[in-house]
């Protein structure tokens, strides 16, 4: 029982995580165009037809922004909270809601808890997988966390968190002040020292992989993110950190016992919200 993890590229020009098992295959975001999207399940020989859902975590477009499309396109079925739902005009048809703190159940086996994130002007979200008695994060576009968060997160096998910019660098680059101020903000984003002092709360031994997300191409780079990440969790994380990029898809992480199975595609044969 293997739940597979593959960043097709995080980013401000897009965001898309495929989240597959032996029964399904479900994203954690859409804010590719139809063609991109196309274009990088094609390079994993998966179609846009055989995903059974897409789960979205807000409404701004490089997160939900091909959602519509893929409903109108393919019939996907999508996710997401009626605020969410509501902002990218989705087909009520193709739309499952759920609200904070749900638990998604996709299949027999995999499970995903919504937990809500502050996030300017929208209703965000965090998702935990849990899989083969292990689980996987996918946490992105939060200027702050909770409580809540952490008790959700803490001890997760995979950790995927934004690391949207470096301090110093955003200080003294080209953005006007007022961005700078929203992107700092508690509904902005996470710095690379706001990450290290989240994962240093919710890292333990069985934390495997951490994977940073969302670089921002001006305000950040992959050394910066990686070493100021680590300054933080050095003593208590001895598993692996890597770094998505806008252009996946990229290296496959696991969670789930480790038994080699065959990927057959599946039609979901049901998602239900608790
Ligand atoms: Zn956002
Ligand atoms: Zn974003």
């Amino acid at each position: 029982m293997t739940l597979r993890i593959t960043h097709l590229g995080t980013g401000s020009r897009g965001n898309s995580t495929l989240l597959e098992t032996s029964e399904v295959k479900v994203l954690v975001d859409l804010g590719f165009s139809g063609a991109q999207l196309q274009k990088r399940l094609a390079m994993l020989n998966i179609t846009p037809e055989e995903i059974d859902c897409a789960l979205i975590s807000h409404h701004h477009g490089d997160h939900g922004g091909g959602a519509n499309i893929a409903q109108r396109k393919w019939g996907m079925n999508i996710l997401a909270n009626e605020r969410t739902a509501q902002e990218l005009d989705l087909d009520p048809k193709l739309t499952s809601y759920f609200g904070p703190l749900d638990v998604i159940r996709i299949g027999d086996q995999l499970s995903i808890l919504t937990v809500p994130v502050p996030h300017s002007g929208s209703e965000n979200v965090a998702f935990v997988a849990s899989y083969g008695g292990e689980r996987a994060a996918i946490i992105t576009d939060l200027g702050s966390w909770t409580d809540e968060l952490i008790k959700h997160v803490y001890g997760c096998e995979h950790i995927s968190i934004e690391a949207n910019y470096d301090d110093q660098k955003l200080n003294s680059g080209p953005y006007p002040y007022s961005l700078k101020e929203r992107i700092r903000g508690r509904g902005g984003h996470l710095s690379n020292n706001q990450t290290g002092q989240f994962l240093a709360q919710v890292s333990t031994k069985n934390t495997r992989n951490i994977i940073l997300t969302h670089l921002s191409e001006k305000n950040n780079s992959p050394h910066l993110a990686e070493s100021t990440v680590l300054y933080y969790i050095s003593e208590l994380f001895e598993g692996d950190i890597f770094i998505s990029s806008q252009d996946g898809p990229e290296m496959t992480h696991y969670i789930g016992e480790n038994d080699i199975e065959n990927l057959t595609p599946t039609k979901l044969n049901r998602v239900e919200i608790d």
